[in-house]
């Protein structure tokens, strides 16, 4: 009897298994043409200073509308393309798109704003990021200072030296730099004076309970002052409710992004938040 439940059970978490390999197998030949289809796009979230609340720029944040699948959220479909191999070619995509972008607002008279672009782990560690960088900069004549690239803590598990050298390499191009997602990962606080970094986000998981969480506050409030005394500018994540700015102003966090203050979105409502650059 014990035998037979046991050999269902291998049998169902088979089929479960079976059916999660399947998903990611259509993914991935649907991930394949998702550039040649034209499936891919860009959508822009505002960043605000937190002093003014004027507007600073954007985070560009990936979206992919399958015409077989639907909309896939990045957290699915990212993880995929990098185990397919597919990131590099995506990446340049995303590069290449928000370069353009940023060029067309610039045409239209809008100064004084960044675009951020996200580059996983895996981008980071191959060869040929750098080049990448350049050369979407220079085919859509961007100045370098208005991209900042979004890195995460898990980029440093890994190749630390060359990872150091490709970051000290992307500082020599002009561009910033950003530790996204900060205090989820495996922090070190070594990390942060040993690689270029302009700016910590504090990831959404601490500021999801401000200001009621003690802890959290607190958390909050430490990081800022270690960003400060580095010299870096710290930005919010995730931040969903009036009382969050509030609390983020009043501690000292330079920059807000989330959904209380606007959420990703596609190109010309993104560019409509130029008019009164307010939040
Ligand atoms: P991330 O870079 O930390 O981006 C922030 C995520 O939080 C975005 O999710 C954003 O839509 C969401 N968000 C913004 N404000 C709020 C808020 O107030 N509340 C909540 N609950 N969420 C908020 P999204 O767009 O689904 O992206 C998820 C992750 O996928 C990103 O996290 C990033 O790690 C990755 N990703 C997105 N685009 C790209 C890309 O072009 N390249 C790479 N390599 N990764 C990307
Ligand atoms: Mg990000
Ligand atoms: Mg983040
Ligand atoms: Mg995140």
């Amino acid at each position: 009897q014990a035998k037979r439940e046991g050999r269902d059970r291998v049998s169902m978490f088979s089929v479960e298994q079976m059916r999660d390999l399947e998903d990611r197998l259509v993914m991935g030949n649907q991930l394949r043409n998702a550039i040649r289809h034209d499936e891919l796009e860009l959508h822009y979230q505002p960043q605000y200073r937190a002093a003014d609340r004027r507007l600073t720029g954007f985070e560009a944040l990936l979206r992919w509308n399958s015409r077989q699948l639907g909309r896939v959220p990045p957290a699915r479909f990212i993880p995929i393309a990098e185990a397919l191999g597919l990131m590099p070619e995506i990446g340049e995509w995303v590069l290449d798109a928000a370069c353009r972008q940023l060029r067309a607002w610039l045409d239209r008279g809008h100064r004084g704003f960044t675009v951020a672009v996200n580059v996983s782990a895996q981008q980071l560690q191959r060869h040929g990021l750098v080049a990448q960088v350049g050369a979407a900069l220079q085919r859509h004549d961007v100045p370098p200072a208005m991209l900042d690239i979004e890195i995460t803590e898990s980029s440093f598990m890994e190749n630390v030296w060359r990872v150091q050298r490709t970051l000290a390499e992307l500082k020599a191009l002009g561009i910033r730099l950003s530790l996204d997602d900060f205090g989820t990962g495996y922090s070190s606080l070594a990390y942060l004076k040993q690689f270029p970094i302009d700016k910590l986000k504090i990831d959404q998981a601490f500021v999801r309970a401000l200001p009621v969480n003690t802890a959290d506050a607190s958390i909050v409030r430490t990081i800022i002052a270690v960003a400060h005394e580095l010299h870096m500018h710290v930005a919010a994540e995730g931040v969903e409710t009036a009382a969050q700015v509030d609390f983020l102003a009043a501690a000292g966090c330079d920059e807000l992004q989330g959904n209380h203050l606007g959420p990703a979105l596609p190109v010309l409502q993104a560019g409509e938040r130029f008019d009164d650059g307010h939040a």
